[in-house]
């Protein structure tokens, strides 16, 4: 029998603003995961780091990630710190993300649902802008992530798929100066719902996942050698295999609510 995890995602936010030395977001749990700033202490020497990027994968659960534990060994040089949360419910898209930056419960956030409008209450990407951090979302358009933080202070690099995406954000790191890139990818979770979640074709969605964050972790080391930078391995909620053969998400379950976060820093040079 699989237990729920006890750390809430509502942790998320507070963690990556005490990292960025920046307010935690107005109506956040509190709450941060201490074992990861120590962890960054002990590599850097500080508690705080220069820059973030935040990559999430849309739809990658714990127990995909244990299942199939071989296809993530490629982040491991890059990301060492690993983190495992209970998600936000119903585990939507809009929902687990609208918990992850604004540190909120979806009560509070406000969206309870599939339903993707703005949220209005603070948020990471408002706290970060308050304390002058420049900050750029890459995402896909008309997904779940630039609708419901649409009108921000921050740069919109909104593409088409996840490859255009992750090539946008390699040039970002490259010829930009922001101190924290958010880049979201959706690839697996598309086909997991028209196949299933151990699907031949989900499979080598989420190795594109993983291809992709070494790519933008190169671009780190290369380009971004005089910061201590923090990079994520970060999805929104795992899916299970429903009695008709699809794959789905949204239940009170252990494979939908149970994430694994993986973590690391590029330590300046
Ligand atoms: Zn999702």
């Amino acid at each position: 029998m699989t237990e729920f995890n006890d750390r809430p995602l509502t942790q998320f936010a507070a963690t990556m603003a005490k990292l960025m030395n920046v307010e935690i977001p107005k109506q956040a749990d509190t709450n941060y995961v201490d074992e990861v700033i120590k962890a960054v202490k002990e590599k850097t020497g500080k508690e705080t780091v220069d820059k973030m990027l935040i990559y999430n994968p849309d739809a990658i659960g714990q127990w995909f990630f244990e299942k199939y534990n071989h296809y993530f060994e490629p982040l491991k040089p890059y990301l060492d710190i690993r983190v495992d949360y209970l998600t936000a419910f119903p585990p939507k898209t809009p929902v687990c993300f609208g918990t992850m930056f604004t540190g909120a419960t979806p009560e509070v956030h406000g969206i309870q649902a599939y339903v993707k409008p703005v949220i209005t209450i603070d948020t990471l990407f408002d706290s970060l802008r308050r304390a002058n951090k420049k900050v750029a979302m890459v995402a896909i358009k008309g997904q779940s992530i630039p609708k419901i933080y649409a009108n921000r202070d921050i740069d919109y690099y909104l593409l088409n798929y996840d490859k255009p995406v992750v090539e946008k954000a390699l040039e970002l790191i490259e010829n930009s100066d922001y101190d924290v890139i958010e880049v979201y990818n959706q690839q697996y979770d598309d086909i997991m719902h028209m196949t299933h979640p151990k699907s031949i074709f989900a499979k080598k969605a989420a190795k594109n996942y993983v291809k992709y964050f070494v790519k933008l972790a190169e671009a780190v080391k290369k380009y971004w050698a005089e910061y201590n930078t923090f990079m994520t391995f970060a999805p929104d909620h795992g899916t299970h295999r429903e009695w008709y053969g699809l794959g789905q998400h949204g239940k009170n379950i252990p494979k939908d609510m149970n994430l694994t976060h993986l973590y690391g820093v590029n330590v300046k040079k």
